[in-house]
């Protein structure tokens, strides 16, 4: 790339033409503007577009509902009560695992305390978790809450990794130095993957290798890496992970969640979990008197009958997912990604500085921005010209150009309104 040609709009429409990925956009509606435009839209990290063939899955089940009442279980043309087997396959491709470790089911909160239910066993010695000082919010309460629920103390028995002083990424070997310094007292390493706020993308395998070393259990939150980078959960060997579907996967807001088990986990009866009748042995589910019987596979954290019109949306936009093939994405998500870094580069190091990692390999398809002496003006001005991004006080724009939908004019459009935003400030 020489720097004199990133700028240029024919290099954009140059890479958009080009772009075996480019027919995707057509499928997804774009917020429009007051003035008639379509956003920029750079926050499918938060939450994605809605895909046109969305509204038809949902009004498919409305309608079978409305024409076939409670025989819609078995006669829809979908019918209700394997429906969310229909999802399984496509779901275990997005995250690299095979279809019986993976269940979409509730939402990624109530998943991430399932899992930590059947997986996070403390006792008096081994009773610890390690999750990121600037782990989500609600990662951070699941775990305090799961402590205090065992009758311990979080203030004593979470382990909040810190970035060195200065920076604000973590550094691997400072991860692998916190597990072996607690390797007696570690009960659960909880990690988020991708980071919500710097974009970091962690190397699963070594870190469950490292956990598992010193006899803890490790599991994931995959709420940013879902759909966006191809996380191959069955090779990481971690015990478990999480996620929710509608940021990078589209679901719709508030949509269902995802959670993986590790083969070795499934098929036990001895195992500590919360059930419920769907995570019966579907075969003699409707005999409703036999004590529980397990599904030998991630279904058997299934509690209820799930929600069909939210499940009809999240098997749509999976649809999409598996034409276009995580791995086509990816490699676009790479390109896209470090155009966008190569644009605000020319910034200079005086203006802005971007704290995700800078190798493709660490992160996936957002940038946070920190822009130097910068407020929330900056970003309300952005917004006002077309962009949606996303803010984080005090001072960090974050972007996601994501493959699917979003294009190199995406990207070059986006950088000349920050610019001139920035110039003006
Ligand atoms: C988006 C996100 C959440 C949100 O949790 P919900 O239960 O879906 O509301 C939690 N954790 C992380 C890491 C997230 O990125």
């Amino acid at each position: 790339m020489k720097t004199e040609n990133i700028l240029e709009p024919s290099y954009a429409q140059l890479l958009d033409q080009e772009d075996p990925l480019k027919s995707y956009r057509a499928k997804f509606h774009f917020p429009t503007q007051k003035n008639g435009q379509p956003y920029i839209y750079l926050c499918g990290n938060s939450l994605g577009l809605q895909p046109k063939t969305t509204k038809e899955a949902v009004l498919q089940e409305l309608n079978d509902w409305k024409h076939m009442g409670v025989e819609g279980h078995f006669h829809a043309k979908n019918p209700w009560l394997p429906y969310h087997e229909f999802l399984t396959e496509a779901m275990a491709r997005v995250v690299g695992a095979s279809p019986e470790e993976v269940i979409v089911m509730n939402t990624l909160t109530a998943n991430l305390h399932f899992m930590m239910i059947s997986f996070y066993r403390p006792d008096n010695k081994r009773r610890k978790i390690m999750i990121e000082s600037d782990a989500f919010p609600s990662d951070k309460y699941a775990a305090q809450s799961q402590i205090r629920m065992h009758g311990f103390d979080p203030d004593q028995d979470l382990i909040e990794l810190k970035p060195r002083e200065g920076e604000v990424c973590l550094r691997s070997e400072d991860i692998k130095k916190t597990i072996f310094e607690n390797k007696d007292e570690l009960a659960l390493v909880l990690l988020g993957n991708t980071n919500y706020y710097t974009g970091q993308y962690f190397d699963m395998q070594t870190i469950s290798t490292w956990a598992h070393e010193v006899g803890s259990r490790v599991g994931f939150d995959c709420a940013h890496g879902a759909g966006n980078v191809p996380l191959e959960l069955s090779a990481s060997g971690c015990d478990f992970a999480v996620w929710c579907n509608y940021k990078y996967l589209n679901a719709g807001p508030g949509g269902m969640g995802g959670a993986f088990i590790n083969k070795k986990h499934l098929n036990k009866v001895d195992i500590p979990r919360l059930e419920g009748w769907w995570g019966h042995n579907k075969e003699t589910r409707f005999k409703m008197r036999d004590a529980f019987e397990p599904m030998p596979t991630a279904e058997a954290w299934q509690l209820s009958n799930p929600p069909i019109l939210a499940m009809s949306a999240v098997w749509a936009s999976l649809k999409i997912f598996d034409s276009a093939g995580i791995n086509k994405l990816r490699k676009k998500a790479i390109k896209l990604t470090s155009y966008l870094e190569a644009l605000v580069k020319t910034l200079g190091e005086d203006t802005v500085d971007i704290i995700t990692p800078t190798s493709p390999m660490e992160r996936g398809s957002q940038l946070s921005i920190r822009v130097k002496n910068a407020d929330k003006q900056l970003f309300d001005s952005i917004t006002e010209k077309g962009v949606i991004a996303d803010w984080r006080e005090p001072d960090v724009i974050r972007v996601a150009p994501v493959p699917l939908y979003n294009s190199y004019s995406d990207v070059l459009n986006f950088f000349e309104i920050l610019r001139e935003s920035i110039s003006n400030s």
